[in-house]
């Protein structure tokens, strides 16, 4: 329980991925003079799913034109490439292929290109020789070329805007755990693994811990994340120039989820 001697804070972020990174960032940015905790349980930033992503700066393909997706997307692409090359970080804006494999496919892939270009992203289309001119080691009958996809280590933007943070004058606690949250009409109480802090206002950015961090406060929560475990594999060296874009399906509208990638760099 929070009490007189305990510190307070402004604002405390849980969760230092990405979201709760930038979001505290913003906020040191707008409060310049608030006092601003971000707590993280782990000893470093970004290890949870912003470290072990694919990397991939999306450019906005599939979502429905003129949504707060298409627009969050197309606006996050620029700011994160922006961000990089203002603070030196290296990112590489390989384009992205669609790749048709069949007739049923390529229809679909008109579609698509219908979409990309509701989008307003440069999209170009390319037969099976021009496909196959781009990407020797690749089967298709024709292919959707969208430039603009990168691929960023999203951990080095994590340390990025941890540095930026701390050096403006924001507290970055790492190896810290929220353990329980109790809230008054003035204050949220924080008990952490090593103390106990309060705030005036709170953000959870906690991925996938969002729905026990939420239980925490007693709010009713209408969903539940299920995690599930994900392998992954590093080709030797050698394989790093087998595609030089990265590949994807033709999604199919009735499994949308079910896309897969392959990656020409790490
Ligand atoms: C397999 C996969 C591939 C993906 N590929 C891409 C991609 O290519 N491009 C893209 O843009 N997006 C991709 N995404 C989505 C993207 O990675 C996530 O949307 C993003 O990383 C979420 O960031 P986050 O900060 O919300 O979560 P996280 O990175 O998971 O961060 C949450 C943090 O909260 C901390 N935390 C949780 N509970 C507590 C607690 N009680 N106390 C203290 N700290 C706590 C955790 O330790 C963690 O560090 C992918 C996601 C997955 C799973």
């Amino acid at each position: 329980m929070a009490n007189e001697q305990t510190t307070h804070f402004d604002i405390t972020v849980i969760g230092a991925g990405i979201v709760g990174l930038s979001t505290a960032w913003q906020l040191l940015q707008r409060y310049p003079t608030y006092r601003i905790l971000l707590v993280e349980k782990e000893a470093e930033v970004g290890t949870h799913q912003t470290g072990h992503n694919s990397g991939v700066i999306h450019a906005g393909v599939y979502y429905a034109p003129g949504s707060l997706k298409a627009d969050f997307c197309q606006r996050g692409a620029q700011a994160t490439k922006a961000f990089c090359l203002q603070h030196n970080i290296d990112f590489d804006e390989c384009g992205k292929l669609l790749v048709a494999t069949n007739d049923i496919e390529h229809t679909r892939m008109e579609v698509l290109f219908q979409r990309c270009q509701e989008n307003n992203l440069e999209v170009h289309k390319l037969d099976q020789g021009q496909l196959k001119e781009r990407e020797p080691n690749v089967k298709g009958v024709a292919a959707l070329f969208v430039p603009s996809t990168g691929i960023v280590n999203y951990r080095r933007i994590c340390e990025k805007l941890a540095e930026l943070f701390i050096s403006k004058g924001g507290e970055l606690r790492l190896s810290t755990e929220v353990v329980a949250l109790d809230e008054s009409n003035e204050r949220v109480g924080i008990t952490l693994n090593n103390d106990v802090v309060s705030t005036s206002y709170l953000v959870s950015c906690g991925g996938l811990m969002a729905d026990r961090l939420t239980k925490m406060l007693n709010i009713p929560t209408d969903f539940q994340i299920i995690p599930f475990r994900g392998e992954y594999y590093r080709l030797p060296s050698k394989h790093n120039k087998i595609v030089n874009h990265l590949i994807y399906p033709i999604p199919d509208p009735d499994l949308p989820f079910l896309r897969r990638a392959s990656y020409a760099h790490d």
